[in-house]
């Protein structure tokens, strides 16, 4: 977080002291910036620089490696699209293995769901989890579920190492592939996913923006439709705080019985998710969920030439 710039609040050459600007090779020539109330925590864990700051508009805000992880404002939006896109397009998902998501906030999400009786997290860094418990509870709070299993490890090794067909559901909630999320990105990884999944069983996987990264989006449509034999689907929400204010997820299934991702069969906001629980959906409904899977024109084209 850098502080020491000039204070020139109208120049259109400034970077505003006392923000955050969130400066990346992944967005060249763009930077997306909240005012900074109070830096809350800098630490440095084994792979990456971590910060917790106080915004002015977003509540608190998780950076990795200079790049926003989640507000508290927004965070509904990614961690419930991520979660019961795969798991609503499914029948009674039993076991269900995230990737990442260290936060937790994709486990309060899968635990929404009464079939569940396994999650499995493996996440690369146990910093994140601990900066998570302290300064995020209301997204920790999905360590609290008993059917949670946490494992602090990479999550290309974890997913080597797992019996084939074991899970119904793979969620992978990953950072971007610069750092330690890089080969989460690639072919190998994707092959022992579906190694792991049972027969029809789904994966959504953290799939960057359209606006920003279709050639990243590209090769992962290809590889995953050289990988997984049921169907391979791109889906997107808009995440304010993303870059872009966009991001998509790839929805892929294996050989088995037939998914249909776009007419979800086991929704959850008629049932246990929404409104009679104490901690009802914030962005999550059926009508998104068909709705994700509707691409802009030039994402289209590109997709579906895959
Ligand atoms: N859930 C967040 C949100 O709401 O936007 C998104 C990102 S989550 C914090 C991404 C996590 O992936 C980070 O905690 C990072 O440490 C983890 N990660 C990166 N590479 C990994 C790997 N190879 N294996 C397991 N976890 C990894």
């Amino acid at each position: 977080i850098s502080m020491e710039a000039e204070d020139k609040p109208n120049s259109i050459s400034t970077i505003i002291p006392g923000w955050f600007s969130e400066i990346s090779p992944m967005w060249p020539g763009e930077a997306h910036s909240l005012k900074v109330e109070k830096i809350l925590f800098q630490g440095k864990s084994k792979y990456q620089d971590v910060t917790v700051f106080q915004s002015s508009t977003y509540g608190k805000v998780l950076i990795l490696d200079g790049v926003i992880q989640l507000t508290e404002r927004d965070e509904c939006a990614y961690q419930e699209m991520i979660s019961h896109l795969p798991l609503c397009s499914i029948q009674n998902p039993k076991k269900v293995l995230v990737i990442g998501g260290g936060d937790g906030g994709v486990l309060r999400e899968v635990a929404r769901h009464s079939s569940v009786e396994l999650i499995d997290i493996c996440e690369i860094d146990e910093m994140v989890v601990t900066v998570s418990k302290e300064f995020f509870p209301e997204v920790a709070v999905g360590y609290d579920d008993p059917r949670v299993k946490l494992h602090i490890g990479d999550g290309v090794a974890f997913l080597k190492a797992a019996p084939e067909g074991t899970y119904d559901a793979v969620i992978v909630d990953s950072s971007d592939p610069i750092g330690p999320a890089q080969e989460l990105f690639e072919k190998p990884f994707f092959e022992s996913v579906a190694k792991a999944l049972r027969p029809g069983g789904v994966v959504c996987t953290q799939a960057e923006s359209i606006w920003l990264h279709m050639h990243i989006i590209e090769d992962i449509v290809a590889n995953c439709r050289q990988i997984f034999k049921g169907s391979v689907n791109y889906a997107w929400t808009t995440v304010p705080t993303y870059p872009s204010g966009v991001i998509g997820f790839m929805l892929c299934s294996t050989e088995g019985p037939e998914v249909d991702f776009r007419h979800p069969v086991n929704p959850i906001d008629k049932t246990e998710g929404d409104g009679n629980t104490e901690r009802p959906l914030k962005f999550y409904n059926s009508e998104l969920h068909s709705a994700a899977f509707c691409l802009p024109s030039f994402a289209k084209r590109v997709i579906d030439a895959k």
